[in-house]
């Protein structure tokens, strides 16, 4: 998931809870004084089970891409897992897409000199059907316009076209910040903002798109067409540089051309040598197979309510990721900590007053496809829906929590937190139904109070989400223990909330105040600009002519969206997923 900044938060967000005036009360119902509290609180923390199942889920079922055997897999473990702990569970189809298997990547550079490239195939790129492809380079050419675009296209066949700006440095941001004289740091900056700059420039000539969740885009599958061996592209997590060796891999669009991710160094490498004629060769060989069309599915497990079975306590963490680690961090940790939730609430509160459902979804990475489908063909649920936990924001402890954009919402999020042991209590965020972009704002969307869990970054952004780099070891456990208590705790208390949710809605236009609670900052020494303010600087964004902002969402004049469940889809590719999913 990635974040997106809001501009409004809610008046809603300072309403202040039901315990703030009756403190008493609230205080009276302490995990100090609560037996199941205390007991989710011992086996959460002193019997955790999500090293186990971490371990087994990460390293030995792997990645879990949508439309792969290892999605598909990692359902099956999870649902045995819970038939174990007496927890009824299910899968429920909403769709289909494409199915893919990924096998080795292997690219070496053969000339002028020998040396094995760090690399791995985008996600659904054809392979070479094991064989080795030899071919040269070919750098994407600044041209004036499309027209001679054409006219140079046919340069591509037979070789592997270079489609990313190659940076002069590969060392963060971070570290120039640290080491460089100041002037050094500022030429650059303002060397890499103009190189990307220019680059989006050179890309827009060529009449074609790329973009992030399909870094090839049109461009690729255009230069596949006209004969190229393959397409390297070169994507760092982020677009100034903020990180030692990760790259991020998405999907790409391309049939026949396979599509490689690469290094920063290995693709600066082949890029200088090809703008200075030294004629590098490339000796690739890959194995991929598209796999038919395979089922999209979500996967749940359920503990049924014994006073309300017909109201909902729904925990929620995308099962899919993008596969080029083990997708340990998003979301392989969420995945873990609902699991985990379920088993400590099945030990501790087996006989709910509410049902607690926990939504394992499909297709978050490609769309949020496994949300959106499920809230749209179970409207009866979602109106049901007495609270929602969803976690998609990386391994780190849970420290804040949103609001739904509910006034009444808020004021029973912020009572059930103080319920919690303050040790482990996260702060109220502020109220937004479309804050992060992930699985609750499916809900969200319908006027389900579905809560967003805000955790620490551990720097997810840059060093593992997407990432080659998001693995197993990356997971810090005391946190993730702490989690799987938290959540628990919450799924408890808002099942025996003697109240519903009011699903009147915030307005959204309304001006609101600052945000509360966090730290404001106060750098102990000067900041210089970093390179997103140089790029903002040299080159305010303005949107491009005739390109629609509005993505064709309506809205209400609350500003709540009243276009669920197919709103903003995030990477574009909903091709084989027929919307509405009503089938
Ligand atoms: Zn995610």
């Amino acid at each position: 998931m990635t974040y997106f900044i809001i501009r409004r938060l809610l008046a809603a967000a300072s309403a202040l809870s039901a315990c703030f005036f009756a403190f008493t009360p609230c205080r009276a119902q302490s995990a100090a004084n609560d037996p199941v509290l205390s007991r989710l609180e011992t086996l959460g923390i002193d019997s955790s089970q999500t090293e186990n199942l971490a371990q087994a889920l990460m390293d030995s079922i792997g990645p879990r891409l949508a439309g792969s055997a290892s999605f598909a897999a990692a359902s099956d473990w999870l649902m045995r897992h819970y038939r174990n702990w007496g927890i009824e569970t299910r899968t429920e189809q909403y769709g289909t897409w494409r199915g893919w298997k990924r096998g080795h990547t292997h690219v070496d550079l053969v000339s002028p000199r020998l040396r094995s490239l760090e690399a791995t195939m985008l996600a659904f790129s054809p392979g070479t059907g094991g064989a080795d492809v030899t071919a040269p380079t070919v750098i994407l050419p600044l041209v004036k316009d499309n027209v001679e675009f054409a006219r140079w296209l046919p340069n591509v066949k037979g070789k592997f076209v270079l489609m990313s700006p190659a940076y002069p440095s590969c060392r963060p941001e971070s570290e120039w910040q640290t080491m460089a004289t100041p002037e050094s740091k500022a030429r650059m900056d303002t060397a890499i903002v103009r190189i990307l700059h220019d680059w989006g420039a050179r890309v827009d000539a060529t009449g074609y798109e790329m973009n992030i969740g399909v870094p090839t885009g049109t461009l690729g599958v255009a230069l596949e067409k006209a004969g190229a061996a393959g397409v390297i592209i070169s994507n760092m997590t982020d677009q100034f540089g903020e990180a030692w060796g990760t790259w991020a891999v998405f999907e790409t669009h391309n049939a026949r051309a396979p599509a490689i991710a690469m290094s920063c160094e290995d693709y600066g490498l082949l890029s200088r040598m090809t703008e200075r004629g030294q004629r590098p060769v490339l000796r690739v060989n890959l194995d991929a197979r598209p796999t038919g069309s395979s089922p999209a599915f979500n996967t749940f497990g359920i503990i049924n309510g014994t006073q309300k079975p017909n109201e909902y306590v729904f925990l929620s963490a995308h099962l899919d990721s993008w596969d080029s680690s083990e997708g340990a961090t998003d979301n392989g940790t969420g995945t873990i900590l609902m699991m985990e939730a379920m088993r400590l609430l099945k030990l501790a509160y087996p006989h709910p007053k509410r049902t607690i459902m926990v939504g394992h979804w499909g297709g978050e990475e490609v769309g949020e496809i496994g949300s959106r489908a499920f809230a749209f063909d179970h409207p009866a649920i979602g109106n049901a829906i007495a609270a929602g936990f969803n976690q998609d924001g990386g391994t780190g402890r849970i420290q804040r929590v949103w609001g739904a954009g509910l006034p009444d919402g808020d004021i029973h999020l912020r009572k059930w937190l103080t319920m919690l042991p303050e040790k482990v209590r996260p702060n109220f965020a502020g109220s937004h139904p479309y804050v992060g972009n992930t699985d609750h704002r499916a809900f969200t969307c319908y006027g389900a109070p579905f809560f967003l869990l805000n955790s620490v970054r551990w720097d997810n952004d840059a060093y593992t989400q997407h990432t080659n780099r998001d693995s197993f070891d990356k997971i810090v456990f005391d946190d993730l223990k702490q989690n799987a208590t938290v959540v628990a705790m919450l799924a408890y208390v808002a099942s025996e909330d003697p109240t519903f949710i009011d699903r009147t809605r915030a307005d959204l236009n309304a001006p609101s105040p600052s945000p509360t609670g966090g730290a404001s900052a106060t750098p102990s020494q000067p900041v210089t600009m970093t390179r997103a303010e140089l790029s903002e600087k040299l080159f305010p964004w303005k949107p491009k002519p005739g390109a629609t902002t509005s993505n064709s969402l309506a809205w209400d004049n609350l500003g709540w969206i009243t276009t669920c469940p197919n709103g903003p889809r995030f990477f574009g590719d909903s091709s084989n997923v027929r919307a509405p999913s009503r089938r």
